[in-house]
């Protein structure tokens, strides 16, 4: 390949990258998007998640804490659980990056709208009038479902989505492509190509075989994939500290009710988000998640799946601190961290409140059961004001990073409609750097 066969090189297809990949291809820019993984098609099923999370990307810590991230087309879009919510200004006003317009832009592209009561579904309802019932302020979530496509009574969105009625990056990967950008599936990028100093291409491997790139431009969009190929560039503080957002799974049996078959966070409540970094959204495990989740609690749990299709859960989630390591080059485990004392002090308060809604809602004590915190958004590890600038760049001239990885601090939230909003920030950037 001859040098700047590219304008811009998009390294992850995940909801950052394929923005970029859209926005830049829709300029007019000839674009190449780079994905590790490949492009599995076969959705909805235990399958679809194993394809989807192939590589097992930062899965466990050196404390034995999970964290889910994934390595497909798409990215974790691809198995996310469809709830939308908008840049928190509580995370953004800190470093004075408004990306209001751009969360407005992304509103009607990601197919946002809150779903009728129908296919927000009959235990939901239960667990919100409950939650309410108590004083609590919960409602429907904002979604990234087209309702024409849905079907009630299906809960199918973290399996991937059989009916493509939930908005994943692959729309807009595709949308790239039909704007006439090149995509290469099973790349794993490993370097960067520098000259003078500037990053003008990508190296890496397809098949066992190696591959070069070279662009005007280069766009880390690999997630924590960033921080391998930063600190072989030069780059050290990569992946010094970073969050999760820990959540905790808490089941019950309630007569009548079943989350397992309705939509995931289709209600809950944002409510202790300013105050206390706690989100509160019912969503349970699916049988296989669940059977892994309980065999971590150790044998005695694992008589709880006799609950598997029968049960009642919400999920609490936190701002976490940033704390631990990455650890790319590691083969049992590839990160450090465990929660810090706030971080259990919030997850707890989250939990008591999901155990008195439980209650209110009809479950006996003794069925609920508290699952092991998980990590859910690997994030924070490539920071805007240290690792990037507020434009996204590196030290490295030419070379940016756009994903959850920029993030300044634990989010908190759902990530997707944050990430794809700074996507189309960085995207006006670079058009104008381009011309
Ligand atoms: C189970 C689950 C449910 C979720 N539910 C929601 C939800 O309801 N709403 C929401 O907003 N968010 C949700 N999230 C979070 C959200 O999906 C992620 O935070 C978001 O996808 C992160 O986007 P990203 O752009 O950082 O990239 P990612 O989605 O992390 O994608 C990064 C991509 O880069 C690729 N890559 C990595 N390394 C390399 C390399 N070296 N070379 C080439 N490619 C590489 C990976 O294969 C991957 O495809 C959920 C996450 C999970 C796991």
């Amino acid at each position: 390949m001859k040098n700047e066969d590219f304008d811009v090189i998009v390294v992850g297809s995940g909801p950052g990258g394929s923005t970029v990949a859209k926005e830049m291809s829709a300029y007019g820019k000839k674009v190449l998007l780079v994905e590790r993984g490949g492009n599995w098609m076969s959705l909805g099923n235990t399958l679809s998640i194993a394809m989807i999370m192939q590589w097992w990307p930062l899965i466990f810590s050196k404390q034995a804490n999970v964290v889910m991230s994934a390595s497909n087309y798409g990215g974790a879009s691809v198995i996310s659980c469809g709830a939308a919510v908008p840049p928190p200004k509580k995370v953004f006003s800190k470093i004075r990056l408004d990306l209001s317009a751009e969360a407005e832009e992304a509103r009607s592209e990601l197919w946002i709208d809150t779903l009728p009561d129908e296919l927000v579904g009959k235990t939901n309802m239960h667990l919100l009038d409950a939650a309410n019932d108590l004083g609590f302020n919960w409602s429907k979530m904002e979604r990234f479902v087209d309702a024409s496509r849905c079907v009630p009574g299906c809960s199918d969105c973290m399996l991937g989505c059989p009916r493509s009625a939930k908005w994943s990056a692959r729309i807009f990967g595709d949308a790239a492509l039909r704007n006439g950008a090149t995509i290469s599936f099973n790349t794993r990028i490993t370097g960067i190509i520098k000259e003078n100093g500037k990053a003008t291409g990508v190296s890496g491997w397809k098949w066992g075989r190696p591959v070069k790139f070279y662009a005007k431009k280069i766009v880390l969009s690999a997630g924590v994939g960033n921080v391998g190929i930063l600190r072989r560039a030069g780059i050290p503080e990569a992946g010094r500290s970073f969050a999760v957002d820990w959540l905790q799974f808490i089941g019950a049996a309630i007569p009548g009710m079943n989350t397992v078959h309705e939509q995931p966070m289709a209600v809950g409540t944002l409510e202790h988000y300013e105050s206390d970094g706690i989100i509160i959204l019912p969503v349970f495990p699916n049988w296989s998640m669940l059977a892994s989740m309980l065999a971590m609690k150790g044998p005695a749990a694992l008589s709880w799946m006799r609950n598997a299709f029968g049960s009642t859960g919400i999920m609490v989630k936190i701002q976490d601190e940033l704390a631990g390591e990455i650890f790319p080059d590691k083969f049992l485990y590839t990160s450090s961290k465990e929660p810090s004392a706030q971080d259990k002090k919030r997850l707890a308060k989250g939990v008591s409140i999901v155990r008195q809604v439980l209650k209110r809602a009809g479950a006996k004590g003794s069925s609920i059961i508290e699952l092991k915190p998980s990590g859910a958004h690997p994030s924070a590890c490539c920071r805007i004001g240290e690792v990037v600038d507020i434009n996204l760049q590196t030290r490295i001239e030419n070379l940016y990073c756009c994903d959850a990885s920029v993030l300044p601090e634990s989010l908190g939230l759902p990530v997707v409609w944050t990430a794809v909003s700074l996507g189309k920030r960085l995207s006006k950037h670079i058009n104008g750097q381009l011309g």
